[in-house]
């Protein structure tokens, strides 16, 4: 058997499975946002890492360096803000082809910084190395207080589902990266991929290229729900709203039910019609780092009172149907899916 065979989380539960824990202290390991780690008697430890790869993530020839740094760095954010956690210390691991223009690499250090410095962390060191395309490791070591932190297995039947901002952006951004980039030659500036997306889009597409090339994660969002502790669960929107609502389900063994009519899709995205982004396809499309969360009922009303920067929708329920994750239209009859989100083995992603 191959990997395509087995998928992705085929692989992840087959490594899981096989594992052994050897040392004291951990309270989770592989299957959510971070590994949770024992730190002190109050606080937890959180670690962990994402991959930016060549021509599976990104192509470089739409790829600004500084806003590939701060995607490297925010994209582990995320998963940290997801757990209602902060951010402490990170590595990051690179390999670039030896043609790699030096300024580049320093633009792409300056992204990272950028995002580092706003979040408070510091770099602490990494691994380098030559190869055949640009790899991009990081990894984050942040930190959560024991009462405050938020799993993707707490969420029970009846709880209610929201989303932070809006879904599908990224994914509509990606596809006005590939169209307007399609002839451009690396290395790129943003000036140049803000004038071609302008030659050939309307001015909003310009949001959601932004949202692709540089999301921005949800810490504060994050911090504030975990504070509040009113979230049964919580996960970062990386692979896809299905495929995450999914992931969530699987761990608090339950299924959900979304409206698609309570889906927020942003007037960036609906301003580039109905067809170019269809609403299954925006929520099987992943890289939006938005926050998936669940709250029982009768902690609902709490949440108005979080005065959340970024603003949040209702948009389902969890159910009792263990792994059954269904979206409904408006008039409540179920939408059946080409494909829930991303396997990694499945396919090529950009
Ligand atoms: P996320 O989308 O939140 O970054 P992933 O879907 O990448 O999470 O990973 C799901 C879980 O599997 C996480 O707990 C992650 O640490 C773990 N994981 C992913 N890849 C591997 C691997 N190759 N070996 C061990 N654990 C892994
Ligand atoms: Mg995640």
């Amino acid at each position: 058997m191959d990997l395509r065979a087995l998928s992705e989380f085929g692989l992840i539960s087959r490594v899981r499975d096989k594992v052994k824990c050897r040392s004291g202290g951990v309270i989770a390991g592989i299957g959510d946002d971070c590994a949770v780690l024992v730190k002190s008697n109050e606080t937890l430890e959180l670690f962990t890492a994402d991959l930016l790869i060549e021509d599976v993530h990104f192509r470089r020839h739409w790829s600004d360096p500084f806003r590939l740094g701060k995607k490297a760095l925010s994209i582990n954010l995320s998963d940290i803000a997801a757990m209602g956690g902060r951010a402490n210390f990170y590595l990051v691991l690179l390999a670039c082809p030896s043609s790699t223009p030096v300024g580049f690499v320093d633009e792409f250090y300056a992204g990272m910084e950028a995002v580092a410095a706003a979040h408070g962390l510091s770099l602490v060191g990494g691994d380098t190395s030559a190869a055949n395309c640009l790899m991009i490791g990081v990894a984050v070591l942040g930190e959560v207080n024991r009462e405050e932190i938020v799993y993707r297995s707490g969420a029970k039947p009846g709880d209610k589902i929201y989303a932070t901002g809006t879904l599908g952006d990224a994914a509509a951004g990606l596809k006005v990266l590939e169209k307007a980039m399609a002839g451009a030659t690396f290395p790129v500036s943003f000036a140049q991929i803000e004038r071609k997306v302008r030659e050939e889009f309307p001015p909003a597409a310009l949001a959601l290229v932004e949202k692709q090339l540089s999301p921005v994660p949800r810490v504060e969002e994050g911090r504030k729900l975990a504070e509040a502790r009113i979230v049964s669960a919580m996960i970062d929107l990386s692979d896809g709203l299905l495929a995450d609502l999914g992931h969530l389900c699987q761990e608090s063994k339950v299924g959900a039910c979304v409206s698609l009519e309570k889906v927020p899709f942003s007037k960036e995205l609906q301003a580039l019609g109905p067809d170019f982004v269809r609403p299954e396809e925006a929520l099987a499309g992943g890289e939006d780092y938005e926050l998936l969360f669940t709250v029982p009922p009768g902690q609902e009303e709490k949440l108005f009172t979080l005065g959340l920067r970024n603003f949040f929708h209702r948009i389902g329920e969890i159910t009792a149907e263990v792994g059954q994750v269904r979206l409904l239209d408006a008039q409540g009859k179920e939408v059946s899916l080409p494909s829930s989100g991303y396997d990694h083995f499945a396919g090529e992603k950009v």
